[in-house]
């Protein structure tokens, strides 16, 4: 059996094909922007993705082996699922191995927007003492507004709950069981909106989630409401964001994920009061590992014995 691995997953996931005797090939950015992706393809049996490679139906016509593509995280929109599917090749990808790296960057980022940390950190550096300015919040007693209760907004109520924080959640489709248990109590969106100090995004990214904070939504919000989103860039309308920054209706932005990646200089990192990270939510040593083990195990079993496990339909 051959898989192509054309981004770095870690270590031990290699050493799981390379036991059950797969044939590994490994390739790096500038080979994939080379065209020897479509090559090795060729005969091909399995592919392993994160999220820079895009799968397109175009890339899948190169692969007339290909039974599986494994995406070594959440995320499976650089896949495109159906014209997999169409071809009978299975989608799976790793949920919840990256749950706790994600959860503590949104509360990395959520105490970096209370504390001011990027610009206390630049004014010491450069010689400045500037106390004044950079009194902060607690986040004790503040309201936690989670959009998406699935599993890595679970972590995340779990470590807000640390800081006292209360926590409310918007989620249609979420077990009142599980957001129970989670300390999350579920409310319709507008009520989220409302009594949000902190709102984090940990939505899926679907038609119905597109743009789920746009000039509307933010309307709804508490002035100086902080917003941190570690999910995808596509749900918040960035625009609609800068207007609330600019106008002060939104106190603060912490994000993680862009409409187009690389963001490249988008005018929203002008405004001072916004905290960027290049999608590095999943990019932790152990949630690399667990995600790169887990899909060279699923990728291996499925080869070798046709268990289907954590399949993605179209
Ligand atoms: P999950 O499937 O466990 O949770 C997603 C939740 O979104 C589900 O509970 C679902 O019911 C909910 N949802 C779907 N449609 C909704 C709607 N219209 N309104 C409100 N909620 C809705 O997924 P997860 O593992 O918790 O991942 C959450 C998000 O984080 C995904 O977008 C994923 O792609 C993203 N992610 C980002 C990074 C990163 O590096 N920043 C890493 C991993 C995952």
């Amino acid at each position: 059996m051959k898989i192509v691995v054309p981004e770095k997953i870690s270590a031990r996931g290699i050493q799981e094909f390379e036991a059950a005797g797969f044939q590994v090939v490994q390739l790096t950015p500038a080979s994939v922007a080379s065209g020897e992706l479509a090559k090795e393809l060729a005969d091909a049996d399995g592919l392993v993705v994160r999220s820079a490679v895009k799968v397109t139906a175009e890339l899948l016509k190169s692969a007339p082996k290909l039974r599986v593509i494994g995406r070594a995280g959440v995320g499976i929109d650089n896949v495109d699922v159906p014209a997999a599917t169409a071809r009978k090749i299975v989608v799976m990808n790793t949920p919840g191995g990256s749950s706790i790296s994600v959860a503590e960057l949104a509360l990395g980022m959520m105490l970096a927007l209370a504390r001011q940390l990027p610009k206390a950190d630049a004014t010491t550096r450069a010689g400045g003492w500037e106390k004044k300015s950079l009194e902060g919040t607690e986040l004790n007693g503040k309201t936690l507004g989670l959009l998406g209760c699935g599993r890595i907004a679970a972590e995340t109520a779990k470590r807000a709950r640390a800081f006292d924080m209360k926590i409310v959640g918007y989620d249609p489709f979420a077990k009142p069981e599980a957001a129970k248990a989670a300390g999350i109590t579920l409310l319709p969106l507008d009520q989220v909106l409302a009594q949000a100090d902190y709102l984090s995004l940990h939505v899926a990214l679907t038609a119905e989630t597109r743009n789920l904070l746009n000039d509307g939504a933010f309307a709804k919000m508490k002035k100086g409401v902080r917003v941190v989103n570690c999910s995808r860039g596509e749900v918040i309308d960035i625009e609609a964001l800068q207007r609330a920054l600019e106008s002060g209706q939104v106190g603060g932005a912490a994000l993680d994920v862009y409409p187009k990646e690389p963001a490249g200089a988008l005018p929203i990192f002008a405004l001072p009061n916004v905290i960027a990270t290049p999608h590095i939510g999943a990019s932790t040593k152990e949630g690399q590992e667990r995600v790169g083990t887990a899909i060279a195990v699923q990728i291996k079993n499925y080869l070798t014995t046709g268990e289907i496990a954590n399949a993605v339909t179209a």
